[in-house]
């Protein structure tokens, strides 16, 4: 099968897993990923409750530069889109875990496909335990966190909107939650 065939194999089967889980799935070129060690300094100014405290933030994840060498390992790569109606600070980890979930899901699916290298990272700090285990405990769920693409230096805002969602801050009507999934 040639490149090209297989690479629309693969995203027309990820795209109905997508579906399936209410999300939209954008295909990317490899070169339209923004990475800037700007988008990491934000994580610290104003420093975000995240920050240190979470296993899968930084500062317990590679450098801007360090990634933005990883990311020439990988060849295909998707922005993943959960649309949610807004909901308050309080409320948006059921939302942002629905999204984690569908982003394994998908990781699963490219992976169960031969996509060995399939790598999924969501938005937001890691919210499946009410609070994240001590610096001195290992993480409660390693197969399941995922980091940010923000964490890694990824703009994801500049993606978006590159990419014509209609991403605003602050939020005006619906929530765009996104996540991306790496081959
Ligand atoms: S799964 Fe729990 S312990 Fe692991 S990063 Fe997420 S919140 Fe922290």
């Amino acid at each position: 099968m040639s490149m090209l065939k297989k690479q629309k194999t693969i995203f027309l089967t990820l795209r109905e897993e997508a579906e399936k889980r209410g999300l939209q799935i954008i295909p990317l070129k490899m070169r339209e990923i923004p990475v800037h060690e700007g988008v990491r300094l934000k994580c610290l100014v104003p420093l975000c409750e995240f920050y240190s405290v979470c296993r899968v933030c930084p500062p317990h994840l590679p450098s801007v530069s360090e990634f933005r060498r990883a990311l020439t390992y990988f060849s295909q790569a998707f922005l993943l889109v959960l649309r949610h109606e807004a909901v308050s600070r309080e409320e948006v980890a059921k939302p942002e875990i629905a999204l984690l979930q569908a982003v394994q899901a998908l990781e699963k699916t490219a992976w169960q496909h031969g996509y060995y290298r399939a790598m999924g990272l969501a938005v937001g700090g890691c919210k499946l335990c009410e609070r994240c285990a001590p610096l001195n405990e290992p993480c409660r769920h390693p197969f399941q966190a995922r980091p940010s693409p923000e964490g890694l230096g990824i703009d994801l805002t500049l993606l978006a909107r590159r990419k014509g969602l209609p991403l605003a801050w602050p939020p005006t009507g619906e929530y765009l939650l996104l996540g991306m999934l790496l081959l």
